[in-house]
């Protein structure tokens, strides 16, 4: 029995292999099948966000959208851009009901802007309070405005942020690196006035600000003086997880611009406008922006959100397709783009507004000052202190001596010149 029944048995034994084989080849193809998309290389890099939907409605959001016939649609199609978002850009301010107040569906609480002098902010009252280390302030400046505008910076107050601050220029200068110790960034971008130089360099700060891990970028001019604790008070107020983007416009309603997009109205990226240059037509866009001139202020978790049309020189392509400088380009990718709404505030400064207005009390109060030409009278703040006019005719070391009066420089307040 035994032994008829082994042949028998090793036929069934190997059909039961084959059948076997059959079905595990089976599951393993099936296997296969379902690990096919796993194995796939991700379409992205993990840490870049994928941009929003881009098919949006008209009006929808903070910017809006006007579909023409046509290319050119309004200004900004020159170079002529730049005095755009700086000088025509109007004189007037924001007059949003957002002005300076805490994003919606954030603890109001949370919002109180403290004021007052050096020191008196206590921060966030939210568990993980700002650290002043996490806030990266990029200071544009160009060669030619190393004496005669970055150094007296750098004696102020950016000796009091040496680490956070880091100078985006366009030369070489080893020997204020060395002897001042700041982070001196040479972009080797045009040292020219041009909208493709300022972008050049705004996007290098980009990029160097996504490098650097830190939770707020700043940007800054050469002739915008920081308070820093103001600055820190200011930030404390908003978390650097959700999408802020904090300054003052120049103009007194939102920037239209030409846009190119694509035949279905949605917005390219840089890349896709080379590969089909053909399927590309304009339209009107309008959105705010913060003037560059008086500093503004991103929060990480938006600035990764504009990673595809602002990192690794893409901001560049992006400043072409509405061909406006590099503020505009900035509220153009967030407002336009990304649609967050810009937040408009007061604290900011540049030399576009009569300066001596800010009544005096509240100088100190402020998060960024100016100084420079308005109606072709000097424009500085009003304050006094340590310093006459002459001596000080910027009034930089004035508020800086009376918000840290234990710098080695500043009079003696019993000795000093009451201008
Ligand atoms: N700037 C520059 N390259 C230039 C001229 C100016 O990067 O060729 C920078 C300058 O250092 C400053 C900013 O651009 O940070 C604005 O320049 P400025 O204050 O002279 O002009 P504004 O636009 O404020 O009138
Ligand atoms: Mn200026």
């Amino acid at each position: 029995m035994n032994r008829l029944c082994r042949p028998v048995r090793m036929h069934i034994a190997s059909v039961g292999v084959s059948k076997f084989c059959f079905l595990f080849s089976l599951a393993f193809c099936g296997l296969l099948l379902l690990l096919i998309p796993a194995l796939q290389p991700p379409a992205r890099q993990v840490d870049l966000p994928q941009p929003r939907p881009q098919v949006r409605p008209a009006q929808a959001g903070p910017s809006h959208r006007v579909r023409v016939p046509g290319v050119s649609l309004h200004a900004g199609e020159t170079d002529s851009a730049t005095e755009l978002s700086r000088s025509s850009a109007g004189r007037t301010e924001g007059t949003r009901d957002d002005i300076h107040s805490p994003k919606r569906g954030m603890d109001s609480k949370r919002g109180a802007v403290p004021g007052g002098k050096g020191g008196r902010f206590s921060g966030s009252r939210s568990r993980d309070p700002l650290d002043f280390k996490d806030i990266f302030i990029a200071v544009k400046t160009t060669r030619k405005y190393h004496k005669s505008r970055l150094e007296l910076l750098i004696q102020t107050w950016v000796s009091r942020a040496k680490e956070q601050t880091y100078i985006f220029t366009d030369g070489e200068d080893k020997e204020l690196q060395m002897r001042t110790r700041v982070n001196l960034i040479n972009t080797n971008c045009s040292a020219a006035h041009t909208r493709q130089a300022l972008c050049c360099k705004m996007s290098v700060e980009y990029d160097k600000f996504i490098e650097s891990q830190k939770k707020w970028f700043c940007h800054v001019d050469d002739d915008n003086y920081v308070i820093l604790p103001s600055l820190l008070g200011l930030l404390s107020s908003y978390h650097h997880s959700q999408d802020v983007y904090l300054g003052r416009p120049s103009l007194d309603h939102p920037i239209e611009a030409a846009e190119r997009v694509k035949s279905d109205g949605s917005v390219s990226l840089p890349y896709e406008e080379i590969l089909a240059p053909l399927t590309y037509t304009a339209v009107s866009v309008k959105f705010w922006f913060a003037t560059g001139g008086a500093g503004f202020c991103i929060s990480r978790g938006l600035a990764l959100k504009m990673s595809p049309w602002a990192s690794l020189g893409n901001f560049i392509s992006t400043a072409e397709k509405i061909r406006l400088p590099d503020d505009c380009t900035i509220g153009y990718i967030i407002e336009a783009l990304l649609e967050v709404t810009l937040t408009h505030t007061h604290l900011f400064h540049s030399h576009l507004e009569n300066l001596q207005k800010l009544p005096t009390d509240t100088v100190l109060e402020q998060v960024t000052l100016s100084f420079g030409g308005f109606e072709n009278r000097r424009n500085v703040v009003s304050i006094v202190g340590g310093f006459s006019l002459a001596d000080d005719p910027t009034r930089f070391k004035t508020v800086h001596c009376l918000l840290y009066p234990d710098t080695n420089w500043c009079p003696k307040l019993e000795h000093s010149h009451i201008n």
